[in-house]
C-alpha cells in the first residue's frame, strides 16, 4: 500500500507558543484507509489536521521540525496550490467555508480552481451535489440550511477527482445523533465509492464507529499514544485513562466484569453479545439485589 499521509520525527510549535504542540509525531496513513484520530480537547488534533491540510505553514505561522509528507510533497516546500488540490478539509463550523449567495453558487466556488467556462462547471456542481444529496438545493441560501445539510454542501466543494483525502475536524460536533449517523453513512459511502483516503477527528467515537473504522489514533499532549484497531483500543483501557470517553455499552461490560475479545466488538449492533450474556445477567441481578437492600434499608 502507498503512503498517502507520512509524518517523520515531526514538531510543530505555533509562533506564539513557547513549547511545541505537536511533538515528534510519526504517523503513517497508506491510500484508501479510513482513519480516526482522537483525544481529549486541546492534545493537537486540529493541529494535526492543519498540518495535512496545509494550513500549516500556509496560514498559520511557527517551526516545523522533521518531516511530513502529503502525496509525496514534503509540505514544507509544498505550493498552497498542491496542498489544496489533494486534500479537502471539511471543519468544524461549516459557515466559515460559504462565500456564495447559493448553494450552488458555493459548490461552484469550492470546485473551481480554474476559469472552467459555466457550461462545464454547471453539471460539475450538480453531480458534486448529487453524490451528498443536496442537488434540490442549489438555488438555496447556505445559512438557511441545517447544521447536517451545510457539512453536506462543504462536502460538496471537496468532491474533486484529484482530491485524495478527506479530511474531517469534529464532523458531529454540530449535529444532533441521528444527522450525526446520516453524516457517518454519508463518509462510509464516499470512502466505498470513490476510494478517497478518509481522516475523521472526533472525540465521539462511538458514534464514528457506528460504520467501519481500519484504525485508530488516540493522541494526548501533542503525541501519538496509540494507533491501533478499534477492536484493540476498545479492549485496553486506553481511552478512558486518557481523557477520551469510551462507548457505553464497552463500559457497561467492563463494569460487569466482562473480558473482552478482542475482535469484532466495535460496533455494538454486530458484535456477538453471546460470550457476555451469562456474565451481564448476573451481574445484573447482583446490582437488583444491592438495590432492594437499599430500598429497605430507606423503608
Ligand atoms: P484539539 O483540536 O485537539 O482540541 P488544537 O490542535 O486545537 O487541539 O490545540 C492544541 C494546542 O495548540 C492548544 O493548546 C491550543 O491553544 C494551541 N493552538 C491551537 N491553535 C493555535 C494557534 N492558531 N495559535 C497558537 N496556538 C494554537
Ligand atoms: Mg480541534
Amino acid at each position: 500500500m502507498k503512503p498517502v499521509i507520512e509524518f517523520k520525527d515531526f514538531s510543530f510549535r505555533y509562533k506564539s507558543q513557547t513549547e511545541d504542540t505537536l511533538k515528534h509525531i510519526d504517523l503513517t496513513i497508506y491510500e484508501g484507509e479510513k482513519v480516526l484520530i482522537t483525544g481529549p480537547s486541546g492534545c493537537g488534533k486540529s493541529t494535526l489536521s492543519s498540518c495535512i491540510n496545509g494550513l500549516i505553514p500556509f496560514s498559520f505561522d511557527g517551526e516545523i521540525k522533521g518531516s511530513c509528507k502529503i502525496d509525496g510533497f514534503e509540505v514544507k516546500d509544498a505550493s498552497i496550490f498542491q496542498m489544496s488540490s489533494r486534500v479537502g478539509t471539511v471543519l468544524q463550523d461549516s459557515d466559515a467555508q460559504f462565500v456564495g449567495l447559493s448553494v450552488g453558487e458555493d459548490i461552484a466556488y469550492a470546485l473551481e480552481n480554474d476559469n472552467m467556462p459555466r457550461v462545464e462547471m454547471l453539471p460539475r456542481v450538480y453531480e458534486s451535489a448529487k453524490i451528498v444529496d443536496m442537488h434540490n438545493f442549489l438555488e438555496q441560501v447556505p445559512y438557511d440550511l441545517s447544521g447536517g445539510q451545510k457539512q453536506r454542501v462543504a462536502l460538496a466543494g471537496i468532491m474533486h477527482d484529484d482530491v485524495k483525502i478527506l479530511l474531517f475536524d469534529e464532523p458531529l460536533a454540530a449535529l444532533d445523533p441521528m444527522m450525526g449517523n446520516f453524516a457517518i453513512d454519508l463518509i462510509d459511502r464516499i470512502h466505498t465509492d470513490y476510494n478517497k483516503t478518509i481522516v475523521i477527528i472526533e472525540h465521539r467515537i462511538e458514534d464514528v464507529l457506528y460504520r467501519n473504522i481500519d484504525r485508530i489514533i488516540l493522541m494526548k499532549d501533542g503525541t501519538i499514544l496509540a494507533d491501533m484497531t478499534p477492536d484493540e483500543l476498545l479492549v485496553s483501557d486506553l481511552l478512558k485513562e486518557n481523557g477520551v470517553r469510551e462507548p457505553l455499552y464497552i463500559t457497561a461490560l467492563k463494569n460487569a466484569g466482562c473480558k473482552l475479545e478482542s475482535h469484532d466488538i466495535s460496533n455494538v449492533f454486530d458484535m456477538d453479545l453471546t460470550p457476555y450474556k451469562d456474565k451481564v445477567i448476573s451481574n445484573f441481578n447482583q446490582a437488583n439485589l444491592h438495590h432492594e437492600v437499599e430500598k429497605n434499608e430507606v423503608i
